[in-house]
């Protein structure tokens, strides 16, 4: 089932009227990436959003850094392997006069690494970086104490002279002598929960659920995410020039649909039904899949291709009796259409406009909209 949710494509574009001839692939985005605004009551990409950041955390020592604004990475003891990015293992050595080294592990590859000896405490971070002893290194680090280091900005100029000489004098070393790269331990990346708005009216479209829950579970406060408000809209093909149409509602209510699919110079399409109604999605989920994606895999499935189809389903289609193989479910339908093109990859512009009678939900008492998305077919 879940391709469906890759074949629906929609066509998300501020710019109105669509020129259907001239289809940008840029705004033609996959439904299942798509939220649906509540407000506008319009389908949105993630371009036609922004997000805040509401949890910031390391997933593996599970410490909040949502107050620590500029940080991104875990400023604990949590590293990750270079090669593989595993967790790596820390234990530590001891040396003479109180020194001590700390040697890191990978929990899946081969990868080891381990410090110099120090003697005076210090975070992991510090003493990494100060056994970093590569020529690379070494050079990262000359540019990072003279160009960054440096504050005021009548100053830079010389400074950057300074180091452009240090970078010229390296990359001529380079050539008699390449730099070594050696790989480090990198502190582990944080992980963030985020709340979504639409760019236009600023309504939430996705909040995850913080409080008093653990960081690691994920829980969702509001969710308006295109899959679960908008058709699920597909084709399958049954000959060379015949396919059908398929729509699923995932609505817990009834909705009203009207299609336009547009015809152009290059490319006609011969489609009967274009006003429909599709219940709305029941619990049974065998039920609520169109034949055409009904498999012989599972025993359930084909006992139910079966039942519905009987031997009819092996008849070969053509433009006379393509209508026996429109068939409706309790929240979908399958309509037949025959498309007369000389391409073999087209996509095809379709209008959907829709609207449900009653509140689909508690979050949001209606669903009226219409929208371009894009047939491809092939
Ligand atoms: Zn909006
Ligand atoms: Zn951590
Ligand atoms: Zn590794």
């Amino acid at each position: 089932m879940s391709n469906i949710y890759y074949n629906s494509s929609i066509y998300c574009s501020s710019s109105v009227p669509f020129n259907i001839s001239e289809i940008d692939k840029n705004f033609i985005f996959p439904q299942i990436d798509l939220y649906y605004c509540p407000e506008c009551q319009s389908p949105r990409a993630l371009y036609q959003t922004f997000f805040k950041v509401n949890y910031k955390f390391c997933s593996n020592c599970l410490t909040d850094f949502t107050k620590s604004q500029d940080q991104y990475t875990c400023s604990k003891n949590c590293f990750v392997c270079p090669e593989c990015s595993s967790n790596l293992s820390i234990s530590f050595e001891n040396h003479d006069n109180n020194g001590k080294s700390f040697k890191f592990k990978c929990v899946y590859c081969e990868y080891k690494f381990k410090t110099s000896v120090i003697y005076k405490p210090q975070s992991l971070t510090n003493i990494i970086n100060e056994s970093k002893k590569d020529s690379f290194n070494k050079l990262c680090q000359d540019i990072r104490n003279g160009v960054l280091k440096s504050e005021k900005a009548e100053k830079l100029s010389d400074r950057t002279i300074k180091n452009l000489q240090l970078m010229n004098k390296n990359l001529t070393k380079e050539m008699e002598e390449p730099f070594t790269i050696e790989k480090y331990p990198l502190p582990s990346k944080l992980t963030t929960k985020k709340i979504v708005y639409c760019l236009d009216c600023k309504s939430t479209l996705f909040a995850p659920l913080v409080e008093n829950i653990p960081p690691t579970t994920n829980k969702v406060l509001t969710s308006f995410v295109a899959i679960d408000y908008l058709p699920h809209i597909s084709t399958t093909k049954l000959t060379e020039n015949i396919y059908l149409l398929h729509f699923i509602n995932p609505l817990e209510v009834k909705v009203h649909f009207q299609i336009l699919i547009s015809n152009s110079d290059s490319c006609t399409v011969d489609i009967t039904t274009t006003d429909f109604v599709l219940g709305p999605k029941i619990s049974n989920l065998i039920k609520t899949i169109p034949i055409a994606y009904l498999t012989h895999s599972t025993t359930q499935s084909k006992s139910e291709l079966i039942l519905r189809k009987g031997g009819k389903m092996y008849q070969e289609a053509t433009e006379d009796n393509m209508d026996d193989y429109f068939e409706k479910g309790a929240n979908w339908i399958s309509i037949p259409f025959a498309i007369n093109t000389e391409s073999r990859n087209i996509d095809l512009p379709m209008h959907v406009k829709l609207r449900c009678d009653n509140s689909p939900q508690v979050q949001l008492n209606k669903i009226s909209t219409n929208y371009w998305c894009v047939l491809a077919i092939n």
